[in-house]
């Protein structure tokens, strides 16, 4: 596979960019080598700097559940730029994609548009801090929301803890509010709750985590979440930039049938352009400005371009079937890839909806982050090179999931696996 162009590019790159690039685990620090310059996508295929072609398993981290360049989210994006591409000022098409979002979806009844996930969630933790007039939040080892300075925390040795930083140009001072538990884990969430009463304004969870490997978490867990709060007053955040849209137009909440007191999107909301929102009760939404007191505000939030991105993917998925297909491809492609596994016995695949993460673990089931094993990374690294050479893309690393988009197709599923069945 020749890389020329994708070398030339990432050497002038690096004299642009920190390690090159303009977010960090597109260096594939963590599999090695030259990242691939991508020059354009189509369905699940994309296209590098050198014109070697993949079938496209990252699908930009979540965004593109229809593919890249789905023709009427294009159509949409030209048409809509042609009449400006931002105002500063309320345009209609705020209105339809909220209107779209709101009524097909049981558990929110306002949101907010901004411009990224990250901005989603630092937002909707100022809101419930606002909200319930308390400081500490808690949060899961396992779980990533974003680069917020709060969340940017990993747990110590205890059971319960405060976050040590997970990054340099954290004040410790902020990280004194964020308390971390492990994942699947009530007795540590209760422990919580007694040492610090009245004090934790929010727990925040990806009820589907899939940052780091596919961590699922029962039904019950999250229900218990649901009961602890409200006990406590305390509002229950559902970070649903991964699943929302994905697992069933109502995401996670719907999938498990729990009322969060916020939600927060991003990734497929934009249809491919920067788009996060974060939603709930009207009553809660109320404490937000104009009408409120708690301070949110984007020169670029909502603007026409970005909102007809979403408007035309959203309306694809809400297609009859839509997810009942894409899960059921997923489902049928995974189910392949563990006959392979069952050979080999290397990896497992686990898979959630249209979501899936290969682990190299002989787990039946993997539901905290501390079950992963680092070492079994270096297994992916030689995978990952074996596959990209045969024309298959991953996103660069062992804790990232892959996902299935609706433009994936059978004989994109069986070029797969026959590369993985060369590969092993
Ligand atoms: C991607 C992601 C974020 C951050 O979104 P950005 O758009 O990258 O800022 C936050 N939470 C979850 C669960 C995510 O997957």
């Amino acid at each position: 596979m020749i890389k020329k162009r994708s070398e030339e590019l990432f050497s002038k790159a690096k004299s642009f960019f920190p390690g090159g690039v303009n977010s960090p685990v597109r260096a594939f620090r963590s599999v090695g080598g030259t990242p691939l310059f991508i020059r354009r996508g189509k369905g699940a295929h994309i296209w590098d700097a050198d014109d070697n072609e993949y079938i496209d398993y990252c699908c930009s981290w979540g965004p593109l559940i229809l593919g890249h360049a789905n023709d009427k989210v294009v159509e949409a994006i030209k048409s809509t730029a042609e009449n400006g591409s931002t105002f500063g000022a309320p345009t209609e098409l705020e209105n339809q994609l909220a209107e779209l979002v709101i009524s097909n979806h049981p558990y929110i009844e306002k949101m907010r548009f901004v411009s990224s996930g990250t901005e989603a969630v630092m937002s909707a933790i100022r809101l419930a801090r606002g909200y319930t007039g308390r400081n500490k939040i808690l949060k899961f080892e396992g779980c990533y929301h974003g680069h917020t300075d709060s969340l940017l925390v990993k747990a110590g040795s205890g059971l319960v803890t405060f976050g040590n930083t997970s990054s340099a140009g954290v004040p410790e001072s902020f990280v004194a509010e964020t308390i971390v538990v492990p994942l699947n884990n009530p007795d540590a969430v209760e422990q919580a709750f007694l040492q610090f009463k009245n004090q934790i304004a929010c727990v925040i969870i990806e009820p589907v985590p899939a940052n780091n490997g596919l961590l699922m978490q029962t039904n019950e867990f999250l229900g218990f979440l649901r009961e602890i709060c409200s006990q406590n007053k305390c509002l229950l955040i559902f970070d649903e930039v991964i699943s929302g849209f994905r697992l069933g137009f109502s995401g996670a909440a719907g999938y498990f049938d729990i009322q969060p007191d916020l939600i927060t999107f991003g990734k497929i909301i934009g249809g491919g352009l920067p788009v996060g929102a974060y939603a709930g009760s009207s009553e809660i939404m109320s404490f937000i400005s104009p009408e409120g007191n708690v301070y949110q505000a984007g020169t670029l939030s909502g603007n026409p371009v970005a909102m007809a991105a979403g408007i035309a993917q959203l309306s694809q998925c809400l297609r009859p079937n839509f997810y009942h297909e894409l899960e059921s491809k997923t489902y049928t492609f995974v189910n392949r890839l563990n006959s392979i596994s069952n050979k080999n016995r290397l990896f497992r695949v686990f898979s959630f909806g249209s979501i899936f993460w290969i682990a190299f673990t002989d787990r039946e089931i993997i539901r905290t982050a501390e079950e992963i094993n680092p070492a079994s990374m270096s297994f992916f690294r030689d995978m990952y090179h074996k596959l990209l050479e045969q024309g298959i893309y991953f996103g660069p690393s062992g804790y990232e999931v892959g996902f299935v988009s609706a433009a994936h197709s059978l004989s994109d599923f069986d070029c797969t696996l026959s590369a993985f069945d060369k590969s092993f």
